[in-house]
């Protein structure tokens, strides 16, 4: 970068010298040829009063002049008279300026001779019936700056070194200031981050300091979260293992016992029997609860539909009615009629998990709620019970995987710990919130804000 700098400084410097004197050089060569034409009008102007001979004139104007002036006579009919520089009798008749001078008096014309090849200017006037030119050898480029292109070529060199210098130390001031940027970026701690804006050396460049800052936070972030995203999966397998291998024991432990003959009896037979079959559902149940959560994380934006949460609400509540009746509870549905764009099934998973907990963690005569409304943009989904409530330093941790606040009785109810982790990530998949309040021994009211997107 900085040697990139450094080359395009030296390039503009370079570039810009060469163009503004080759530029001087030709202006100033073009009023050098004007005024030696008009020097040479000026001479001739001068002799032509007089009425001289072409040669007296030719020898006056070679004592008074500081340049080589030729002088040609033409008659009438272009025969060359005379000649200061040619030969006498050739026909110049139809050189341009001497046509032209026959024809409007006086001409004057830059042009290459051909007799000699050199560029001359000519000045050509009606005289005695002829035509007297006066020609005046014209300065070509090079032989005019002849000593002056040296001069350039070595001022090109000095000043060549001198652009090399200068940028060098533009380059250095230029990139010094964003070097110790950098540098400062680096050190910015969230202890320090008040004195920031004084570390930018251009007000330019606060926008970018500010850019990189907030990339700087937002990596920091994402790397905190990246680790935890590890930390919760490493924790979540050694929990799937243990959660899986405890109903296993207690399988293995009873089928090695009928196996050994051990149990015997048909009372004893139909006991542990019922056993296996109750530790097979919770094994199950726990598969299934872990599939659905992988499901739900792998975020598939597939089988987005419209959905009426009054309807699904009413669903899960003629579905959840033996359980409530053998919990005798009341379960009450009031719903108002509000759409929402969402994955069906994770949102009849959503109710379900809620109002099942709701019935669960309830006590005989008590009563569960779910309630759906509109608010704003928002549909609210609002499950209530008078149930046992949760203790108030539980209320974080209830949506952790696995997490139970009563082990033994989430384990009475079939419970895997599973089931608000899944609503939570329904709640996130949907871009909703959700929030507990909850009263030991008086109930809980778990609420669930979805944007409608409809
Ligand atoms: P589980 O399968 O054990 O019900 P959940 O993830 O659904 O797992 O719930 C986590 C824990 O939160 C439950 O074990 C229970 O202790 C507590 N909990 C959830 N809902 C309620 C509620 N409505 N009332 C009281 N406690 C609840």
């Amino acid at each position: 970068m900085q040697k990139r700098i450094f080359a395009a400084v030296l390039a503009i410097m370079t570039v810009s010298v060469v163009v503004f004197s080759t530029l001087a050089l030709c202006i100033s060569y073009s009023v050098y040829s004007t005024e030696e034409q008009t020097g040479l009008k000026a001479a001739a102007d001068i002799v032509t009063e007089f009425s001289l001979s072409p040669q007296e004139i030719y020898v006056r104007l070679e004592k008074a002049l500081n340049f080589e002036v030729r002088v040609t006579y033409v008659s009438t009919d272009g025969t060359v008279l005379f000649d200061s520089e040619s030969n006498t009798g050739d026909n110049h008749a139809e050189r341009e300026e001497i046509k032209k001078a026959f024809a409007e008096g006086s001409a004057e014309v830059v042009r290459d001779s051909e007799t000699t090849g050199k560029k001359y200017c000519f000045y050509a006037v009606r005289y005695d019936n002829g035509v007297l030119r006066f020609g005046r050898e014209q300065s070509g480029f090079l032989s005019l700056f002849s000593f002056v292109i040296p001069i350039m070529l070595v001022l090109y060199a000095a000043l060549c070194i001198v652009s090399l210098f200068t940028a060098k130390l533009l380059t250095k001031q230029l990139i010094s200031p964003l070097n110790s940027l950098v540098k400062q970026l680096d050190v910015i701690t969230a202890a320090n981050r008040e004195s920031k804006p004084s570390l930018v050396p251009y007000q330019e460049l606060e926008p970018l300091a500010e850019t990189i800052e907030n990339l700087r936070v937002r990596l920091g972030a994402y790397i905190r979260k990246l680790l935890e995203t590890e930390q919760i999966r490493s924790d979540f397998s050694a929990n799937v293992s243990h959660e899986l291998k405890t109903p296993l024991t207690t399988i293995k432990g009873f089928a090695e016992m009928m196996e050994a003959g051990l149990i015997k009896s048909e009372s004893d037979i139909k006991k542990y029997g019922g056993t296996i079959n109750r530790e097979s559902i919770r094994l199950l149940s726990l598969i299934d609860d872990i599939i659905k959560l992988s499901e739900i994380e792998e975020k598939k934006d597939d089988n987005i539909e419209t959905i009426s949460l009054s309807a699904t609400a009413r669903d899960v509540g003629e579905m959840l009615n033996d359980l409530a009746d053998k919990n005798k509870v009341r379960l009450s549905v009031v719903a108002d009629d509000v759409l929402i764009k969402g994955n069906q099934i994770y949102i009849y998973e959503l109710f379900f998990n809620l109002a099942e907990n709701a019935i669960k963690y309830n006590k005989p005569g008590g009563n569960v709620w779910l309630r759906v409304f509109k608010e704003g943009t928002n549909a609210v989904i609002v499950v209530s019970d008078t149930g046992i409530g949760i203790p108030e330093d539980c209320l974080d941790r209830i949506f952790e995987r696995f997490y139970r606040v009563d082990k033994s009785r989430s384990k009475a109810t079939n419970g895997t710990g599973l089931g608000l982790s899944i609503v939570k990530h329904i709640v996130g998949y949907h871009h909703g919130e959700i929030s507990t309040k909850s009263i030991v021994d008086k109930g809980t009211e778990i609420t669930v804000k979805l944007p409608k997107n409809i």
